[in-house]
């Protein structure tokens, strides 16, 4: 999508874990000067396939925090999945990178550590979550002191009108069924069971320096608000585009300019309407814990997304049913002893915690059932 935007907008370097066709496929449309490849097999594999082109490989996941810190490099686009992506991302703001930022995980995870790092090191942080790129537009409208809420949207996944026990009991082809967002599998289980509106909240916490209770959640199905600011006046700003996340990416490439799009556009020829409601947080208690995890921070950031990306994992390799997912997230949460002022090492050290103790719960509930 990049090459619309025209020549000031290169490739420098490209990141991949075991996807090297795909990558290889973007080295040759993009030419960048070195790509990291994560995955040993992969890696061998593009490092025969790139053999006198020139382009560096960087191996494995200390290759890639030593690409993201490369001199010609202007704004990293972090991208990756899951806890996973956190020494990317941090070497990055280190090295003084702008950072667009859709691993909203290293927020969840470790906000506390990344972001007073960003503001020493003079690093602007780019939402490119649609919900978050919404809520930085639109506090465009205001002043800091003027603002009431931020509204993040949620299309309520493919659950959203399901009764409960169509929800434990559903299939990993029903959780992958979404009605608006074609997204990877991860990150549709999470739309599925709302963590990601979880994690959401708890990044726009971070992002936007806001308490918990001054972010609602509303279900809104057609995606096609992305999310809403209330000023203390009661006007309310809302960000509209049909659901393509072009629009949000290349917003943190060209912020603070705007650029012609190639997204979908509006279409207000067609009669159509748009719907919200409220969450039901006892047919998805992921909703209730973030709340309780936002306000109770210190580790139980990384604690709830370590513990759901073990249960999801779980759920996708059939060992749990979709139901188990949150149960299975809030024994973990229960269990733990929370640390209210984590450093980098704490917060990795729960993560660890929380998957050895959510993989436990996992395993009492495989002998149960
Ligand atoms: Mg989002």
């Amino acid at each position: 999508m990049i090459e619309h935007l025209g020549p000031s907008y290169q490739v420098t370097a490209l990141s991949a874990h075991s996807q090297c066709d795909k990558l290889l496929e973007q080295v040759r449309r993009y030419r960048p000067a070195a790509v990291a490849v994560t995955e040993d097999e992969a890696c061998q594999r593009a490092a025969q396939e790139l053999k006198g082109t020139g382009v560096r490989v960087y191996k494995g996941p200390a290759g890639l925090v030593e690409m993201v810190q490369r001199g010609d490099v202007d704004v990293v686009l972090a991208a990756i999945v899951g806890a996973a992506g956190l020494p990317a991302v941090f070497a990055a703001v280190e090295a003084g990178q702008s950072l667009a930022l859709a691993n909203k995980e290293a927020l969840v995870v470790a906000g506390s550590v990344l972001i007073p790092l960003a503001r020493e090191r003079k690093v602007p942080i780019l939402p490119v979550d649609s919900e978050h790129s919404a809520i930085f537009q639109a506090l465009h409208c205001g002043k800091r002191g003027e603002i009431r809420r931020a509204i993040l949207t949620a299309s309520g996944g493919p659950f959203r009108n399901a009764p409960v026990d169509k929800i434990q009991n559903a299939t990993l082809e029903d959780a992958l069924n979404h009605p608006t967002w074609r997204m990877g599998n991860k990150i549709t289980i999470d739309s599925a069971t709302m963590f990601n509106k979880a994690l959401e909240l708890i990044e726009a916490c971070w992002l936007f320096d806001l308490p918990p209770h001054q972010v609602d959640i509303v279900i809104h199905p057609e995606s096609v608000v992305h999310s809403m600011v209330e000023f203390i006046d009661g006007s309310v700003m809302a960000h509209l585009s049909p659901p393509d996340m072009r629009t949000p990416i290349q917003y943190a490439l060209t912020y603070p300019e705007r650029a012609d799009g190639i997204s979908r556009r509006l279409d207000l020829k067609q009669a159509f309407s748009l719907n919200f409601q409220p969450p039901d947080v006892e047919r998805f208690p992921a909703i209730r814990l973030a709340y309780d995890v936002a306000t109770r921070g210190g580790t139980l950031g990384a604690v709830m997304n370590a513990a759901n990306e073990s249960a999801v994992a779980a759920f996708t390799s059939g060992k749990i049913r979709f139901g188990e997912i949150s149960r299975m997230v809030e024994l973990t949460i229960q269990e733990h002893e929370v640390q209210p002022n984590p450093g980098l090492d704490d917060l990795l050290e729960a993560d660890r915690w929380a998957r050895n103790t959510a993989n436990r719960w996992i395993e009492e509930t495989l002998i149960r059932n």
